[in-house]
């Protein structure tokens, strides 16, 4: 019997209030869209508010030869070539508009001498790019989003007197399925985790801005809000996911404790001056630099160290490759017996800067490490390993509107699939939500705007059957099932071990086998206790979502025959040139099932082709691809 749920009606739901979600549903509210903002967590608790390094965007306000077309290169590189170009070139043509437009709203990022946004080293970016607020620029970012949306309530409120009549928050709050109608999205369905209420809303466009997939992993770096949802509904709702072999595994997680194992240490160690270190005392990147990077990374400790007061006429140390390179890097140093004593490597900040230097820009990272683990960063090396970190594959989506191939489903933020290619360069997540997350605001709106009078009606049947399904841990057919703790750290482990950094394919079978026996475990987790704040509840319903998500890593990182970005085959160690255009494409099939097929990546515009000089792209192309480049027709 259906119990008598609340209902709301809007034009616009953003499902994530991370900075995604914040940015998309300040653009909708901005085009007159009533609009809803829909969030797990309490609102400001997102992964936007833990990014610590910056934003990057080529504002070239510490080095004048930054532009567009630099970021354009570095973001292509950083992502092996197999980003989708068209959001590459979106992204860093938009990035220092919507960097300056934060500030306009009230942000205040740090400054140069000479008053303008400073910005800061970062792996794979050829300038300081990254505009940041000390090593707490995802805390300014929210705080300053989360203000412009309590102006914009103020403004309504002058206009309607109601604060909430255009824009409305509700927190604590998380979907577990969309409603569609027609073909069309028609709306989604919820539960309150306080009261365990449900809860549904009536919409003909979602936006989707649910972040990352690192909980179905025993090591990472995210919270617990982290399990794949927004790919997940995606999926089941209709939509397409790609790239998801693409995990990025960041170098430098906390190793010890293990109360806090996976907890990020910011690229800006090493960006401002942090060296990494084997237990021999070497320092050991100058062994790692791969023969696409060999021409622009310092070959000695002095060049590189010279590089950080004069990087014009130096080249940058290797601790600063992409981070996919260094995480192999101390992945082969811990194997090959030159470990720390907890499993990781040393990251040595103290020999290399002031205790004033350190504790005025990296001062996060200075708490963290006293507080969390009692080790002085400005005395002693902190010990460090690989965490997953953050997920390339996401929905796939139309670059310019942020659209999936379900009409009135859109998608931003960590949750979309394609910009990064197969490895993210740090700073680049924050742009990109900013960029793609205006842009879906503004392609949802247009959709709505398109849609005239007529909306897709939710479905009775389709409400009681979300009810139901919500409930069925609690329900007599699952009493005495699996409980989903245990399922949860089952998953995690097979992910870890057989889909972790570096894959071989017998593992992987290993691990789809295990996720088959994991699928069927899910379908009959039990929980006891009543709705009201439930842990256990909350996660069996998480799980169904880790479970699909983990499954297309699986079938994707199996199907991959080459090691690309952040992912890694020991049975196929090089890059192979005829994979750059192929994009593995998921789409659900039943419950707890995928399917695979591959897909040509349309080739890039000429004029973006031409950015690349000839050499560079021999390294990722085939003969027959680089045909249409100037060097080659001229
Ligand atoms: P998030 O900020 O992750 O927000 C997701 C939102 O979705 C949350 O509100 C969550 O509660 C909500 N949600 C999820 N599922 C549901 C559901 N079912 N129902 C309702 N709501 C749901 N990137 C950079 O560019 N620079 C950095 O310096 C940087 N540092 C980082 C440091 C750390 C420690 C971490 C973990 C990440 C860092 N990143 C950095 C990556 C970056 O922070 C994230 O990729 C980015 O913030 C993701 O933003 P988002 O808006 O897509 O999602």
């Amino acid at each position: 019997m259906s119990e008598n749920i609340e209902k709301h009606d809007y034009d616009v739901i953003v499902i994530g209030a991370g900075g995604a979600g914040l940015r998309a549903a300040i653009e909708a509210r901005a085009q007159g869209k009533r609009t809803a903002i829909i969030s797990k967590s309490l609102f400001g608790k997102a992964h936007t508010v833990m990014a610590e390094g910056g934003c990057a965007a080529a504002m070239g306000n510490v080095n004048s030869n930054d532009n567009w077309m630099v970021h354009y290169r570095d973001t292509m590189r950083g992502g092996k070539f197999l980003n989708n170009w068209r959001m590459a070139e979106l992204h860093a043509k938009e990035a220092p508009d919507r960097v300056w437009e934060l500030e306009t709203y009230g942000a205040l990022f740090d400054r140069t001498k000479d008053g303008k946004i400073s910005q800061r080293n970062f792996g794979g970016h050829t300038y300081p790019r990254l505009a940041h607020v000390g090593d707490r620029t995802g805390l300014e970012l929210i705080r300053t989003l989360q203000q412009k949306i309590v102006s914009l309530q103020q403004e309504d409120y002058k206009e309607t007197g109601d604060y909430e009549s255009n824009i409305r928050v509700f927190h604590e709050c998380t979907i577990t399925e969309l409603f569609k109608a027609d073909g069309k999205i028609a709306g989604a369905f919820a539960y309150y985790r306080s009261t365990g209420q449900f809860v549904r809303f009536d919409a003909p466009a979602v936006v989707l801005a649910t972040g990352g997939v690192g909980k179905s992993y025993q090591v990472t770096s995210n919270s617990w809000e982290y399990t794949g949802d927004g790919h997940a509904l995606a999926l089941r709702a209709g939509a397409t996911l790609i790239n998801m072999e693409f995990l990025q595994f960041h170098p430098t997680g906390m190793v010890w404790p293990p109360s806090v194992k996976g907890i990020l240490v910011t690229e800006s160690v090493r960006g401002d001056g942090g060296i990494l270190k084997n237990s021999d005392g070497k320092r050991f990147m100058f062994d790692y630099i791969p023969d696409v990077f060999k021409d622009q990374y310092a070959t000695t400790p002095e060049e590189g160290d010279r590089w950080y007061d004069d990087p014009d006429n130096n080249r940058r140390p290797p601790e600063l490759l992409p981070r996919d390179e260094v995480a192999r890097a101390i992945n082969s140093e811990v194997k090959a017996g030159r470990g720390t004593p907890h499993g990781g490597v040393y990251l040595d900040i103290a020999s290399r800067r002031s205790k004033e230097e350190i504790l005025k820009r990296l001062p996060s990272m200075y708490h963290q490490f006293k507080e969390l683990a009692d080790v002085d960063i400005t005395a002693e090396p902190m010990e460090v390993g690989p965490t997953c970190h953050y997920v390339m594959g996401g929905v796939e989506v139309d670059p310019d509107t942020g659209m999936s191939v379900v009409p009135g489903l859109f998608a931003a933020g960590e949750c979309s699939g394609g910009m990064h290619g197969s490895n993210r360069l740090g700073g680049n997540s924050l742009s990109d939500l900013l960029v793609f997350g205006r842009r879906a605001g503004a392609g949802a709106s247009e959709y709505v705007d398109g849609l005239g009078g007529t909306r897709p009606a939710v479905l009775t049947d389709d409400v009681a059957e979300a009810e139901q399904r919500a409930l069925l841990p609690f329900s007599s057919a699952t009493e005495g099932g699996e409980n989903p703790f245990v399922v949860h750290q089952e998953l995690q482990k097979t992910m870890n071990d057989l889909v972790g950094i570096i894959r071989k394919a017998d593992e992987m079978e290993l691990a789809l086998k295990a996720l088959e026996d994991i699928a069927t475990r899910t379908r009959t987790v039990s929980v006891e206790g009543a709705r009201v704040f439930n842990p256990g509840w909350h996660l069996a319903l998480d799980l169904r979502n880790m479970l699909l998500v983990s499954l297309c890593v699986a079938k994707a990182a199996l199907e991959r025959q080459e090691s690309r970005g952040g992912h890694t085959r020991d049975d196929y160690p090089v890059m192979d040139s005829d994979w750059r255009h192929v994009l593995l494409q998921l789409s659900a099939l039943g419950e707890d099932n995928v399917e695979l097929v591959r897909k040509e990546q349309v080739p890039m515009r000429p004029e973006l082709f031409d950015l690349f000089e000839l050499d560079e792209l021999k390294k990722y192309y085939t003969g027959e691809e680089l045909g249409g480049h100037r060097a080659d027709s001229a």
